[in-house]
């Protein structure tokens, strides 16, 4: 076992890990480790665009975008939060420019911008053109620019480093324990500040946007660690992703004036969302394209998808904006897009929950107080600017703003703090997880259970939900975590032994998947993501509150949930009906 000691340790090379490095490694002796080569990152994948008030095309403010943010998060956003990451955008977008990135630009030379779902102008008068974007390539150039400039400022990467646990002594942030993949070997980072930065979740689900390493560790680092999870239940599903595959189209399709159309040809979100149509926020449209579906009006021989048609919109217009995911209908579908609808349905995509942070990315432990030394940004975390339903285009924001904000706090921290001591026999917990699995003898496999866990949450806590469906996915998640215990993996050795880190990885996901359902199922509410068929209706006397969910282990080794809520904070919009 190796031990190191770094004044700051980032966890994940995505956008937030890497705008965090960038500020402190200027301040601070810091150390990223990552599981993946940083520019393979999801953020990479990213596609239509971060949005920021820049008012470059049309007339724009902050406090429109603020406003857009709370009420797409159907009110279960905290403003303030908001409010900071709305205000900040303009400069977030103008540091990535100075850093080099290729936005694509106006006649005038001018960042371009274009709509996107549920961003508007005045609140909801109209959709506004606010999304800054290169192409449909916008989360690639970011991470390629963030690492130059990681490169640039001499940031010191650990790559194929999986982070397996987080050591607190005393209350305080001690550092982190890491698998390398390359050897087998265990790692012990001493760090005075650690900020996970470690993205998502998606996995738990079979159709989705999602990247095969988006496996939730760092939430399931800290839950295992006592930390609590806020707000697990809302997960969103994107309305456009591939038919069967989830691969996703970007909204940018709609924002450039792609429509959704049933079997019968017709503009079905006109119904649904007058106003806003094609470009309502993706909780709404996701409904209705399963409203048509279940209505009998879904494409194909078996009625289980419907169009998203760009064949109206110029070759030329296609090409230019949207080279990726016309590449994408044709390599995935053989589907020209220039002349053919392409066949399209929900597919998740993004956790709105995540560790609950405070505006400067310092980790609560409970409603109020922090874990001194120890952060979060990114879609790891939850400050909460998205509530029950992310906008497009804020994730790539908040990655930039949080990431940020969370990489000086913790430099600042580090400058002060001095390091905690290692608690006796740091590595023991990770080593004993890895020997487990080296060593079982079981009859599951890992692929097995990952296909059931994946198939009961597509069935049972998708789109659409009831307390039956729900508990069927409690009662499923907790006998796959039954007999997870009894799981073996084939490769015994120690070099690249991805066999083992996918069986680490399945069972992070049992763990949140049962924190989601288990979230879900206490919500008798309708909010944002999160719609329940037996409570159809947002309920703010009960449920203006997030949801704060805790590991208990019983003597017996056994885990449970218990919830808690905490207050939403509100500072100038009282929540109304959200109308399209
Ligand atoms: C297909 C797709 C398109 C999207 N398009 C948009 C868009 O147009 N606009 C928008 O705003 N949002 C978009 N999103 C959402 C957005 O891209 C992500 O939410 C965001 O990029 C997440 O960034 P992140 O830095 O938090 O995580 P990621 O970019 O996922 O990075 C996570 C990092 O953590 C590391 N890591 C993970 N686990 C460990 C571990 N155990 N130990 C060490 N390192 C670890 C990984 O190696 C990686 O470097 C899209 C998402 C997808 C999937």
């Amino acid at each position: 076992m190796q031990i190191h000691q770094y004044d700051t340790v980032i966890v994940g090379a995505g956008g937030a890990g890497m705008r965090a490095a960038i500020e402190s490694t200027q301040r601070s002796r810091t150390a990223v480790l990552t599981k993946l080569y940083p520019t393979r990152s999801h953020t990479g994948a990213a596609q239509g665009g971060m949005c920021a008030a820049l008012a470059n095309v049309e007339e724009d403010n902050w406090e429109w975008h603020t406003f857009d943010t709370v009420k797409g998060g159907d009110y279960l956003v905290d403003q303030d939060a908001a409010e900071i990451m709305c205000k900040e955008a303009i400069d977030a977008v103008l540091d990535l420019e100075k850093m080099g990135l290729p936005f694509s630009r106006t006649d005038q030379g001018r960042i371009d911008q274009r709509r996107f779902g549920g961003h508007s102008r005045n609140h909801g008068e109209a959709p506004v053109r606010r999304s800054c974007y290169a192409a449909d390539r916008t989360g690639h150039m970011i991470l390629q620019t963030l690492f130059q400039n990681c490169v640039k400022h001499g940031v010191e990467f650990f790559n194929e480093f999986y982070v397996l646990d987080l050591l607190i002594n005393d209350g305080k942030t001690a550092g982190v324990v890491a698998y390398e993949l390359a050897t087998g070997e265990i790692h012990v980072f001493q760090a005075k500040a650690v900020v996970f930065a470690s993205g998502g979740t998606g996995k738990m689900f079979k159709v989705t946007s999602n990247a095969h390493t988006l496996t939730g560790d760092g939430q399931a680092v800290a839950l295992r660690r006592g930390l609590p999870l806020e707000d697990m239940e809302f997960f969103q599903f994107h309305p456009t992703g591939i038919w069967r595959m989830g691969i996703l189209l970007t909204e940018g399709a709609r924002g450039e004036g792609g429509i959704l159309r049933n079997k019968d040809g017709e503009r079905f979100m006109e119904r649904y969302a007058p106003v806003m149509k094609d470009l309502a926020s993706r909780d709404v449209c996701s409904r209705a394209i399963y409203s048509e579906i279940r209505a009998g009006r879904g494409c194909g021989p078996e009625g289980d998808h419907v169009y998203l048609d760009l064949t109206h919109l110029p070759p030329e217009q296609l090409d230019a904006k949207l080279p990726d995911i016309t590449e994408f209908a044709r390599t995935y579908l053989g589907i020209e897009p220039y002349t053919d609808p392409i066949p399209i349905q929900p597919t998740a995509h993004y956790a709105m929950g995540g560790i609950p942070t405070n505006v400067e990315g310092e980790v609560l432990k409970n409603n109020t107080d922090i874990v001194p030394g120890l952060y979060a940004a990114g879609e790891v975390a939850c400050v909460s600017v998205h509530g029950a339903n992310r906008l497009g285009t804020n994730s790539l924001l908040d990655i930039n703003v949080f990431g940020r904000r969370a990489g000086i706090a913790a430099a600042a921290y580090a400058d002060t703090a001095e390091f905690v001591e290692l608690p006796a026999d740091p590595g023991a917990k990770v080593q004993a997880m890895v020997d487990l699995l080296r060593e079982s003898t079981g009859t599951e496999s890992v692929a097995q259970i990952r296909k059931e866990l994946q198939e009961s949450m597509d069935t049972n806590a998708s789109v659409y939900r009831t307390g039956k469906t729900l508990e069927q996915a409690v009662a499923d998640v907790q006998a796959l975590k039954e007999r997870y215990q009894n799981v073996a993996i084939q490769d015994k050795g120690m070099r690249y032994n991805t066999d083992l880190l996918e069986a680490i990885e399945l069972g992070n996901l049992l763990d949140l998947a049962e924190v989601l359902v288990v979230s879900a199922l206490a919500r008798e509410e309708s909010r944002g993501g999160h719609y329940r068929e037996d409570f159809p209706t947002r309920d703010d006397v009960k449920f203006m509150q997030h949801t704060m969910a805790y590991q208990e282990v019983a003597a017996d080794g056994s885990t449970s949930i218990r919830l808690d809520y905490k207050p939403v904070v509100q500072t100038r919009y009282q929540p109304m009906e959200r109308k399209y």
